[in-house]
């Protein structure tokens, strides 16, 4: 057996190695922020609402436990989405504050930036973290395939409804960040969750680097402490809050060390050589 090795490490300066300076003070001087909007998602339900770059966006476990699927796409751009696998290998399995999410290729470049996060679970003795990249939403097909029922309230259907309204369609619904979620592997590397920990008042807050299209599911199997499938199943919804929402903008000048980012300078074309 060799020894485990963290793969995709950063050279000193890189954009994985955020200035905790700058966005420490943003998520702190909430004095110097006005609010733009706010709104809560009923539960079992789904939203999408636009974000400016440089302004904040909170999810905020407003009645209590709830866990949240969260999608993310460049606002101009729909074929830029948040790419769930990559920013999992270059920060963790589970986010928190200060880790970054990324766009999917050709663009590789940072959408949000965590600027708090008051659930701060860290990792527990079952090795499980918050804020789960591990897995994805649930959608109506497993729903079929392991319980042979239709539910059309699944979260991957709710994303659907929600992005809607902006001409988006199932197949712009991708992996998502599961919000208040906790999960991790069992020795045998399955995938598990336990009951959400998020308390009333608990929230996740990001900066958005470019102006994005944000969209939540509250999903219907709420703070998870109910069994989905299995022989245990039951339906969860005793367990099912709604969530709030709130946009911010900072003082200008809180932001004045900052640049929204490009995509990324590969110009390489993959080695192809085409006609010049
Ligand atoms: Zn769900």
């Amino acid at each position: 057996m060799t020894t485990p090795r963290v793969i995709y490490e950063a050279k000193p300066g890189s954009p994985l190695e955020v200035n905790r300076e700058f966005y420490g003070r943003l998520a702190r001087e909430t004095g110097r922020r006005r609010l733009v909007e706010s709104f809560v998602v009923p539960r079992r339900s789904g939203r999408a609402w636009p974000v400016a770059a440089g302004h904040l966006v909170r999810i905020v476990a407003v009645e209590g436990s709830q866990v949240a699927d969260l999608n993310v796409w460049n606002l101009a751009n729909p074929r830029e989405r948040f790419w769930a696998s990559r920013t999992r290998q270059l920060h963790s399995a589970h986010m928190t504050t200060f880790d970054r999410l990324w766009s999917c290729l050709p663009y590789l470049r940072p959408m949000l930036t965590i600027t708090a996060d008051t659930v701060a679970y860290g990792r527990d003795a079952d090795g499980a973290g918050c804020h789960d990249l591990l897995g994805t939403r649930c959608d109506p097909y497993v729903h079929r395939l392991l319980n042979g029922e239709e539910f059309d309230l699944c979260c991957h259907s709710n994303l659907v409804r929600a992005v809607a309204p902006y001409h988006l369609d199932e197949m712009d619904v991708h992996d998502v960040l599961n919000v208040f979620q906790v999960t991790g592997l069992t020795p045998d590397g399955r995938y598990f969750v336990k009951a959400s920990p998020a308390r009333r008042g608990d929230f996740i807050e990001f900066f958005a680097e470019i102006d994005v299209l944000c969209a939540i599911s509250v999903c219907p199997h709420g703070d998870l402490s109910v069994p989905v499938w299995g022989p245990n199943a039951a339906d969860a919804l005793s367990v099912c809050r709604p969530l709030g929402v709130e946009i911010w903008e900072p003082a200008r000048e809180l932001l004045e060390s900052w640049a929204s980012p490009a995509p990324s300078a590969y110009r390489g074309r993959h080695g192809l050589r085409g006609p010049e």
